[in-house]
């Protein structure tokens, strides 16, 4: 366990929970635009998005639009403590549930979806830094899933302005994203 994580992600999600929602939701407008703007995003077939919750950048609207827009869309699915498994959905009212720690995940049901297919993921994070370094809620779970997928996929964070610090501590089996938007 890391000290310096420790501190810096209980920083970061106390700034999350005092945001004022309406703040976020402005920001997560601002965030999903340039996302959809993304050449990258924009000639991915298939994404992976994951369900955001509330004091997050919000994933909802940019999942409905890349269904949408036609693209194959995966969300992971937490199959055991560590691990994530990428799962189809078509549409986010029928083929979600709520999963671990209330967040909402692909039902067991849906399709898995290869790991070879994923032309882009959005990650989630708690901060970032401008070497686009990561940290994560603190169980390593994406740095297991980055680290399997093929080098051509792109990987994307999304990040209020608070959560993109100068430099994140980090350890030999963190991977950066390639990019981060921000607000
Ligand atoms: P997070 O990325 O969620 O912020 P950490 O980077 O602190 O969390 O990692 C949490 C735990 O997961 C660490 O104890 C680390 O050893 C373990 N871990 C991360 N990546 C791997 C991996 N590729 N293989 C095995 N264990 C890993
Ligand atoms: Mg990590």
């Amino acid at each position: 366990m890391s000290k310096a994580k420790d501190i810096t992600r209980k920083e970061i999600l106390d700034k999350l929970r005092a945001q004022a929602p309406e703040e976020a939701l402005l920001k997560s407008g601002v965030i999903k635009e340039k996302l959809l703007l993304d050449p990258g995003f924009k000639k991915a077939k298939v994404v992976m998005l994951y369900a955001s919750r509330d004091e997050e950048v919000s994933t909802w609207e940019i999942i409905n639009e890349a269904l949408a827009m036609g693209k194959k869309v995966a969300l992971p699915r937490c199959v055991s403590q560590a691990k994530v498994l990428p799962k189809e959905i078509t549409d986010t009212d029928i083929d979600l549930e709520k999963g671990t720690y209330s967040i909402y995940e692909p039902r067991n049901s849906q399709q898995n979806v290869e790991i070879e297919e994923i032309d882009l993921v959005v990650v989630p994070g708690v901060a970032y830094d401008r070497d686009n370094n990561r940290l994560g809620k603190g169980k390593g779970c994406y740095d297991r899933f980055l680290k399997a997928l093929p080098p051509r996929t792109t990987t994307i964070g999304l990040a209020f302005d608070f959560q993109l610090l100068d430099k994140l501590p980090k350890d030999s089996h963190d991977i950066p994203v390639s990019r981060v938007i921000t607000n």
